[in-house]
């Protein structure tokens, strides 16, 4: 008999976590290797947050807190939501976990049960359906093709319900994509949404602030014949450059609000009341940090989009947000090439050309690979340069 358990055996461990941990080894053996992998900021977290971080530990804010967060961060939560989604919620509709990661784990395992269905649009953020297995839950991927922007249409959503769905799972700007669904997009899928009561939609807004190109965004939330049944997660980590602090946060019915502290309090407890601290300066102070950090993203985005569309056999949409693009190497996969797969791809990638990618299929659509351009410009015309010459090369 394992050990192990059978719920652990679902799931595997995160593929770009792996990727990130790869090429963190090929550097340590003296390779000179680009990761691409990684999906955080390259920015530093702005000086007013760390310094509210410090006062914080000098005034002795150093012990537990409330179980879901202070009150003081719970009530600029409700003011961000406010102020930038027209969004009203009291303080028993807000949770705050370490990071939205955990906000989102915690809400599956207060909701599913054994066989429910949670509907994930693939490409997909690599975490979902592994916390759905956790959980018990069953989740039904639907294929979003490039042709359809790598976005949901209402036909395949009406499609993928069944009687057993439980949740939606919506993501715009998207990881790993960078696409973002307009109010008129998410309106269609919301007719079908109010149709079907009894679904539950997940709306994570983790890269609302990274958008470019006058980019509208707009949540489910937003839709008021949708509020009482969505909860909508958030956090710090992306939009403050913050992801080591671990703060994420949601705002949703009451009952799974609840439900997710009552886990919460047999788990963790509070998330750090440093970080806390920290992230009621990030939701409260000045917000000029947004603007020029995205500026500094489209550039590269630009840059990077532009490169990759010079390279015969890939190509690549022009995402909304985030930092993420996700092109398409099928043109290199072919028998004159020998590379079969967007994992073989990948790899021989990283073996022959130093730069660290990570394979379209771990993200549920085979034939494409993720470039994070968080990263410095200088390592992005590096990267790009190699793997131009790497394609150059195959296709000889
Ligand atoms: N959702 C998406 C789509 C993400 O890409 C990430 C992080 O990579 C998260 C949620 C979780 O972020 P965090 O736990 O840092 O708040």
């Amino acid at each position: 008999m394992s050990i192990i358990s059978d719920s652990l055996k679902r799931i595997k461990p995160s593929p770009t976590i792996a990727v990130t941990q790869k090429a963190r080894e090929l550097r340590a053996a003296g390779k000179d290797v680009i990761g691409l992998g990684a999906g955080e900021p390259d920015f530093d977290t702005p000086e007013n947050i760390k310094n509210a971080a410090i006062k914080a530990i000098k005034r002795g804010d150093t012990k537990y807190t409330a179980v879901d967060g202070t009150p003081e961060l719970k009530k600029a939560i409700i003011k961000k939501f406010k102020r930038e989604n027209k969004l009203n919620y009291s303080l028993d509709q807000i949770t705050v976990g370490t990071g939205g990661k955990q906000v989102l784990y915690n809400a599956f395992m207060a909701t599913l049960n054994k066989g429910d269905e949670v509907i994930i649009p693939a490409p997909f953020w690599v975490s979902y359906p592994d916390m759905v297995l956790l959980a018990g839950g069953k989740p039904k991927i639907v294929k979003c093709t490039e042709k359809e922007g790598f976005k949901l249409t209402p036909k395949k959503l009406k499609k993928a319900i069944s009687k057993k769905t439980k949740w939606i799972i919506l993501n715009s700007p998207s990881n790993p994509t960078g696409a973002g669904y307009s109010k008129k997009e998410v309106n269609d899928l919301a007719k079908i949404l109010i149709e079907n009561k009894k679904i539950f939609i997940l709306s994570d807004d983790i890269y609302e602030h990274v958008r470019y190109d006058n980019f509208n965004f707009f949540t489910a939330a937003q839709i008021s014949k949708l509020k009482d049944r969505t909860l909508t997660m958030n956090g710090v980590s992306k939009s403050y450059a913050m992801t080591g602090w671990r703060i994420g946060y949601a705002a949703g019915p009451k009952e799974i609000i609840k439900a997710i502290r009552k886990i919460q309090s047999q788990s963790t407890s509070n998330p750090s009341s440093i970080s806390q601290a920290a992230a009621v300066e990030a939701l409260n102070g000045k917000q000029g940090f947004i603007k020029t950090r995205a500026k500094a993203f489209k550039d590269r985005r630009n840059f990077v989009v532009k490169s990759l569309n010079s390279i015969k056999g890939i190509s690549c949409l022009t995402p909304n947000g985030a930092f993420y693009v996700f092109p398409s190497c099928k043109g290199l996969l072919n028998k004159k090439t020998k590379i079969k797969t967007d994992t073989e791809f990948v790899q021989t990638l990283l073996e022959r050309a130093n730069v660290a990618v990570v394979q379209g299929s771990a993200f549920g659509l085979n034939g494409y690979f993720r470039i994070s351009y968080a990263t410095s410009m200088k390592n992005l015309k590096k990267a790009m340069d190699r793997i131009k010459s790497f394609c150059e090369n195959l296709n000889i």
